[in-house]
């Protein structure tokens, strides 16, 4: 089923017979001619054994790295159009990531550390403070804008780098293990924002190895050796029974 709010527009990623290979001899070819399309407001979960090629995907998907052949469309533009600079300003106006290890600055506050998702976007200074501080107030951190990584929980620092992520309104969230790190009860609140996030109509993908996390998805895509295993759709609308 196509979401509403993608009614007349390029989906978001659209990708064509993309393949990847790591230089080395023989080349090692990690992902084997994909097709996949994922509209405007999908939420949908990407799962796989380790080493199944799913956060190689992940780094195709955000254009932080570019496939080996096949084509990649990112809001119906060719990435393989654009220079690395463009590239480069498409990451920084349009995708927000988290990953398993937080990436968080342990020298910055809790502030900083969400205005520096800002920094390659054109917005001043007090600006991207004050989008900072908004965005932490978002993912429920607003008591925790002095407090530096080593001063939070792990759930704290994940949802420190949710913020980092949004705080540019991203089109398109992609988050790498999110959960991967954390126990059951932090994992699940970074879900609940990541669906929040979703509903408030951010495209979301997720990488998971937590089965009960990517079941409870309405679209659930599995990557063995670099292909694709299976493409479901809940047949039911989110939060119906299944
Ligand atoms: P997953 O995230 O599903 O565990 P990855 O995409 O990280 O899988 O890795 C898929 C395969 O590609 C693995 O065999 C891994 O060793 C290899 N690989 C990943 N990154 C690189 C790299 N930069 N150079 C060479 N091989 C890599
Ligand atoms: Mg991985």
């Amino acid at each position: 089923m196509t979401p509403p709010q993608a009614q007349g527009r390029a989906p978001v990623l659209e990708l064509t017979g993309v393949t990847k290979e790591y230089p080395g001899s023989p080349p090692l070819r990690v992902l084997h001619g994909l097709d996949l399309t994922v509209e405007a407001g999908e939420l949908l979960a990407v799962v796989g054994p380790s080493g199944s090629g799913k956060s190689t995907l992940l780094a195709l998907l955000g254009s932080l790295d570019r496939p080996s052949s096949g084509r990649l469309r990112f809001e119906g533009r060719d990435l393989s159009d654009l220079s690395d600079p463009e590239l480069a300003a498409v990451r920084a106006h349009r995708i927000g990531f988290v990953f398993q290890q937080f990436f968080l600055l342990a020298g910055l506050t809790t502030v900083e550390n969400v205005a520096t998702g800002l920094l390659y976007s054109g917005v001043p200074a007090a600006r991207r403070r004050e989008a900072a501080v908004e965005a932490l107030r978002e993912v429920g951190l607003g008591h925790r804008l002095g407090h530096h990584p080593d001063q939070l929980s792990g759930g704290e620092k994940q949802r420190v780098a949710i913020a980092r992520a949004l705080v540019g309104r991203p089109a398109l969230l992609l988050a790498d293990e999110p959960t991967g790190a954390l126990d059951s009860t932090s994992g699940r609140s970074v879900v609940d924002l990541l669906r929040a996030l979703n509903v408030g109509g951010t495209t979301v993908v997720v990488i998971t190895h937590d089965r009960d996390l990517a079941a409870s998805f309405p679209r659930r895509i599995g990557i063995h050796d670099g292909r694709i295993d299976f493409d479901e759709r809940r047949p039911h609308p989110a939060g119906a029974a299944p």
